[in-house]
């Protein structure tokens, strides 16, 4: 042990395996809407609350992903990024079952993920939980080899994202593609196949979700939990056009669950199929059409979280 613990002290003597820098990573475009710190007061920051960051700038969702797998390849144990829920979505596709224990420091608009995962926001408190938090295993969705931390489903969601690039957040653009998906809105018939229970369904929209939040911060499934092992499936029935904006206010404030129109279950795996093709989105991203299988990848992640 001795000889070990002199080996350690020949090199960087303020480096022990117990203090190894933190790979952080960094994408600068988070949060178009709200100022980031620089990779400087980052690094400061860090060293106030006792971490050793070591800073790296990615420039796309690609580079953060690669990054990561890179960095998991040579044996990191901790990853963290600095990020809204796209740049969190990027690491988890490189993270998810690796036991790679994942920090994340909240800096996008909506902060999905790290809402559920009920970690601080502000700085400070975040860089504090990646000193003293405790690593979980949580849940995650994935459809084939893509992961989701929030929802995928079809209807509202993802005709909107077809029409919507994810980068623009302009209020206007956001409020026009609103009204032009909600005032075309249309049921489809759909096969759910539920835990390989067949439902057939007029729905609007069907949202299988792992994390409670999804979007602009919307309350999709208030009940969805991130360890219980199961998605939480909301079917959102034949709405009128005239009972779209009630959904969404009722939806606001979680209570979309108590209407008529709207049933929630849980499933391990939800197949949906629908006669003509339909457009299917998993996270903020739309990746194709129907049929698609949807399904929980149980405690896949390895996650940084608050001391209670
Ligand atoms: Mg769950």
């Amino acid at each position: 042990m001795a000889a070990v613990l002199e080996e350690r002290n020949t090199g960087d003597a303020t480096h022990t395996d117990q203090q190894q820098p933190i790979p952080f990573l960094m994408n600068d475009k988070a949060g178009a809407l709200r100022t980031t710190a620089s990779a400087d007061e980052m690094r400061d920051l860090g060293r106030e609350q006792g971490l050793d960051l070591d800073i790296i700038s990615t420039t796309s969702p690609e580079d953060t992903q690669e990054t990561i797998a890179r960095l998991v390849r040579n044996g990191a144990t901790q990853i963290a990024v600095a990020g809204g829920d796209g740049t969190v979505a990027c690491a988890v596709q490189a993270l998810a079952g690796t036991g790679v224990t994942l920090g994340i420091v909240a800096q996008g608009t909506a902060n999905n993920f790290a809402t559920a995962l009920r970690l601080p926001q502000d700085l400070p408190s975040a860089l504090r939980v990646l000193k003293d938090g405790v690593a979980r295993e949580v849940d995650l969705g994935r459809i084939g080899d893509l992961y989701f931390t929030e929802s995928a489903g079809i209807g509202l969601f993802a005709d909107a994202m077809v029409l919507q690039d994810p980068t623009d957040k302009s209020v206007l653009r956001t409020l026009w593609t609103a009204f032009r998906v909600l005032s075309s809105a249309r049921a489809r018939r759909v096969k759910l196949y539920i835990d390989g229970e067949l439902h057939t369904e007029r729905a609007v929209m069907c949202e299988v979700a792992n994390s409670f939040r999804m979007g602009y911060a919307m309350p999709m499934a208030p009940e969805a939990k991130l360890t219980d092992g199961v998605l939480d499936v909301v079917i959102v029935g034949d709405l009128k056009l005239h009972e779209v904006i009630p959904y969404f206010r009722a939806m606001k404030a979680q209570l979309h669950h108590t209407l008529p129109k709207v049933q929630v279950l849980k499933a391990k795996e939800v197949r949906i199929e629908s006669r003509h093709t339909i457009n299917v989105h998993c996270d903020d991203a739309v990746i194709g059409t129907t049929p698609v299988t949807i399904s929980v990848a149980p405690r896949a992640l390895k996650v940084l979280v608050d001391r209670l």
